[in-house]
């Protein structure tokens, strides 16, 4: 049985405020259900920590550097991520790819610097509409993968989300098929990597636009562990029936 995860990013988003929704979610983590990962902005993660340990919440991170230390100004490495009492951290987002010109090295980078302070990495990877339009989207998919993905994985450091860019708050959705041949081939590949028991063990979790309403039916592929969520975990009442319906799958 692999672990199901419900990651919710929070992107830049809420202040002190938004904690209220942690507590407003604890209530409906489900015992020996799905393992809950809430990613706020990184002013918020120590308080978020301390926050968590009470629930079972897990708090992670957006993103790390991809240095251990140094002069980056208004940068975090992954040791201070892990400082905070976060132990999970997002790498190689879209966005981050996009706005800051991340390569699919210094993605790699930072999944060893997450790996190295303990922390999981959550690795983020997904083709654009043109990407989709050409029919290049497993391509795209195994070029990432081969290309920001570390040799030293093994069944516990690193969940894999697919995030298909086209699909990331503009409420379009792939088909479950779409999302079930992706996912199909990011399993097996990992499994050609990797070997059996650690391609096996990894989390494969779907991201873009789930919703209360689309999760169901999205859950029901072998191969999706879980969901990335952005917009929707921003409330409690809405990431509530998502870790629901992954509990029910
Ligand atoms: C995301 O940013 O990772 C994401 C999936 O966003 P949304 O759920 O809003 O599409």
């Amino acid at each position: 049985m692999r672990r199901k995860i419900a990651a919710g990013n929070w992107k830049m988003n809420g202040t002190s405020a938004a904690l209220a929704e942690l507590e407003a979610l604890a209530p409906h983590l489900v015992q020996d259900g799905p393992d809950v990962v809430i990613c706020p902005p990184a002013p918020l993660l120590y308080r978020a920590a301390e926050m968590a340990k009470a629930s079972g919440i897990h708090i992670g991170a957006q993103d790390c550097h991809m240095q251990a230390s140094g002069a980056f100004t208004g940068d975090i490495s992954a040791a201070m991520v892990a400082d905070t009492g976060a132990t999970f951290v997002i790498v190689g987002h879209s966005e981050r790819r996009d706005a800051h010109e991340e390569t699919n090295g210094d993605v790699r980078q930072k999944v060893k610097c997450a790996w190295a302070a303990g922390l999981t990495a959550i690795l983020c990877i997904g083709e654009s509409g043109e990407d989709r339009a050409a029919n290049n989207t497993l391509d795209i998919i195994g070029g990432q993968l081969s290309g920001s993905l570390p040799d030293a994985m093994t069944a516990t450091n690193t969940v894999i989300a697919y995030e298909p860019i086209w699909a990331i708050g503009t409420g379009l959705v792939p088909s479950l098929e779409q999302i079930i041949e992706v996912h199909d081939f990011i399993r097996a590949r990992l499994i050609t990597r990797f070997g059996h028991d650690i391609g096996n063990a990894i989390p494969l979790l779907y991201g873009g636009s789930v919703k209360p309403d689309n999760a169901e039916t999205i859950f029901k592929a072998e191969n999706v562990d879980g969901a990335l969520v952005g917009g929707a975990s921003l409330r409690a009442s809405d990431f509530a029936p998502i870790i629901a319906a992954l509990a029910a799958s």
